[in-house]
């Protein structure tokens, strides 16, 4: 699915276009991104959300040509207009070293354990400007640290990652980032394994690198609420595919598919804080030998005969950017304006109904 309708005039920074990545294992092929497609204009943000498993790692993986030999990767990939998959290792590391930043989880797996971060950053600088002189790179170094947030940065330069703290080292990530100069920045999780007040500042942290650098922005989250006030648009990911994919509008306003309604519902609400609206149960189907249908059906409330005949293609509904893969998407009513949390508040029957059935013995789940 194409995130934008716009045809083929392009002054895209990012194009995936049909991706698939299939995994053989002993147990079979597991096919983990089944034609995925989106794109990315200058400075713009996508959110991809999704539960574990969805296909969203294995995806920035493939865009950064990082995954392992044994996988089988069709589709395309195009960064500023250069088809990236096939490229050769040495120019996808240099693609990697400027054009395109990526931003994981554990920030230990970008940061070098026995050297300063002030090192790290200053070799990203000078790889960039080889005339940059020690003193100007230091400098710019802890200009950087104190970009992201980072205290004292004149100290903090000579700090080693395992004198900081997880926000800190993810900071660092980020100026690294920045130092970089890079036209996009895949954000993988970026906030996951650290406590709420520190993921918001991480997320701060990480519009000001794309503020200062420009850069398109693709954050991935298994988080609806992170995305929230830090994307433009948001694609919905379940079983390695784009469910739904819309504005930040259309996906919290007018949800089309019941998998994104689900996900919305395990949202905390505002009003009533200690209350969790119903979550989706069940789990995501296996990769490894997908029924025919709508991968989504057992978990859903408004399965009916078509859901598990064929899977659904995305289509239009509502605004031409909002794409749906639910037979059944225009019957999903408009949950209207108002606030985010209120408008899921208002789909309440629709919730309660869901609820229902999904909560029902799972006889017929996988
Ligand atoms: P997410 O990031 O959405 O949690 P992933 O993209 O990491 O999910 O994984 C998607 C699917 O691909 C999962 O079922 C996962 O087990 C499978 N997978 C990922 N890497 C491999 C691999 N190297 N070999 C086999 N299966 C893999
Ligand atoms: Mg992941």
């Amino acid at each position: 699915m194409t995130v934008t309708s716009k045809g083929e005039e392009s002054g895209a920074v990012l194009e995936v276009e049909d991706l698939s990545v299939e995994f053989p294992t002993d147990d079979g092929i597991v096919r983990a991104v089944r034609g995925v497609g989106y794109r990315l204009e200058p400075r713009e943000s996508l959110g991809i959300v999704g539960e574990s498993g969805s296909g969203k790692s294995v995806t920035a993986l493939a865009v950064m040509g990082l995954l392992p030999g044994s996988a089988r990767v069709r589709g395309s990939v195009r960064f500023e207009g250069t088809e990236l998959l096939g490229l050769s290792d040495a120019r996808l590391s240099d693609l990697r070293g400027s054009g395109i930043a990526m931003i994981f989880q554990d920030p230990m797996t970008s940061l070098n354990p026995v050297y300063t971060v002030g090192y790290q950053i200053t070799e990203t600088l000078v790889r960039h400007q080889p005339g940059l002189k020690a003193r100007a790179a230091r400098a710019r170094a802890a200009e950087l640290l104190g970009i992201v947030g980072i205290p004292s940065p004149e100290r903090r330069v000579d700090s080693y990652p395992h004198e900081m703290s997880g926000g800190m080292r993810q900071r660092v990530v980020i100026a690294i980032a920045m130092a970089n100069d890079p036209d996009v920045i895949i954000a993988d999780e970026p906030t996951t394994a650290l406590d709420v007040t520190v993921q918001a500042q991480i997320l701060d942290a990480l519009q000001t690198a794309r503020a200062e650098t420009g850069a398109a922005l693709v954050l991935i989250t298994h988080d609806l609420g992170v995305v929230a006030g830090h994307t433009d648009r948001v694609a919905v990911m379940y079983a390695g595919r784009i469910v739904e994919t819309g504005s930040v509008e259309d996906i919290f306003y007018t949800p089309r598919m019941p998998y994104t309604l689900g996900l919305l519902g395990s949202l905390p609400r505002l009003d009533r804080e200690e209350e969790r609206l119903t979550p989706i149960t069940g789990s995501p189907p296996s990769l490894l030998n997908l029924p025919p249908g709508c991968p989504f059906a057992p978990r859903c409330p408004m399965r009916r005969e078509p859901c598990d005949a064929s899977e659904p293609a995305p289509r239009r509904t509502g605004s031409d950017t909002h794409l749906s893969a639910c037979h059944f998407a225009d019957e999903l009513v408009d949950t209207g304006a108002g606030e985010v949390f209120d408008a899921v508040g208002a789909d309440a029957a629709a919730l309660a109904r869901f609820a229902d059935t999904v909560n029902a013995p799972e006889e017929d789940s996988v």
